[in-house]
């Protein structure tokens, strides 16, 4: 009975994790059975090498049928488009529609070539209304979410994805500033600055926030037609004087604080 439990809370665990993990661990329990595999090392890699077949070598071919693609894994001067972390890619969180990416990589060669787009979870390859756990809305291949850039000491500017798989380093409102996470908080939204928590926020070994960097980059996004809207912390659209930018917007006490990083929907309807 327990083995049966502990199956399926593992089908469920890699599903939500990474959408295909539960198929490829009830495939590696079929073959498991008949190789009668003993040693854990074994087993293992066998359910490791099953999953990056697949992962790595399936997933993007069958997921061109849902028509979605991979967003790029490593740098180049066509697609200047990188992900915060190697492991949302290998987790197959970083799917979208073939426009999303051009938005991307668009907006990317319009911020010159010192700065590249890092991009955190967008979508999982297949199925319309899968939900990409913990995101309420990334679940039709039309969002993403991409990191903040930040100044480096030489003043150059950098946008490696901070904290955990990108997410949790929050960029706080000051003292003069409103404090929207205060408020949600007041009115019992706990989740909705739990990362932040979580996450170490060390300020003094960290790069400050590029205002100018990060301006120009909403800026470009925001006026882009196929972009439909741009969550982002008030207290940060404030700052940076983009107020008349109705796109960038709020996004409700009900998901988590975004002044970690930056939330992309495309506009409904194709282009
Ligand atoms: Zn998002």
């Amino acid at each position: 009975m327990l083995k049966y439990i502990r199956h399926v809370f593992l089908f469920l665990f890699l599903t939500v994790l990474s959408q295909i993990g539960g198929l490829v661990y009830i495939l590696y329990i079929i073959i498991e059975k008949r190789l009668k595999l003993q040693s854990f090392l074994r087993k293992m890699s066998l359910f490791i090498g099953l999953y990056l077949i697949f992962s790595l070598l399936l997933t993007p071919l069958f997921a061109k049928q849902f028509g979605r693609k991979p967003l790029p894994l490593i740098y180049n001067k066509q697609s200047p488009v990188i992900p915060a972390s190697v492991l949302s890619c290998l987790l197959n969180r970083h799917y979208v529609v073939p426009e999303l990416e051009a938005i991307l990589i668009d907006v990317s060669h319009k911020m010159g070539e010192e700065i590249q787009i890092v991009y955190l979870d967008a979508n999982f390859p297949f199925w319309d209304g899968f939900p990409l756990l913990p995101h309420k809305s990334h679940d039709d291949g039309e969002k993403v979410d991409i990191a903040f850039i930040y100044q480096s000491k030489s003043h150059q500017y950098l946008n490696d994805g901070k904290g955990f798989l990108g997410y949790g380093k929050i960029e706080a409102p000051l003292s003069d500033e409103y404090d929207q996470a205060h408020y949600c908080e007041q009115k019992g939204y706990w989740q909705y600055s739990i990362l932040s928590k979580i996450v170490r926020q060390n300020k003094s070994s960290t790069y400050p926030f590029s205002l100018s960097g990060n301006r120009k980059l909403l800026k470009y996004l925001a006026n882009d037609d196929r972009v439909g809207k741009i969550f982002l912390e008030p207290h940060l659209k404030v700052r940076m004087g983009l107020d008349s930018y109705d796109k960038i917007r709020f996004h409700g006490c009900g998901a988590v604080r975004h002044d970690d990083h930056i939330h992309i929907q495309m506009k409904p309807g194709k282009f």
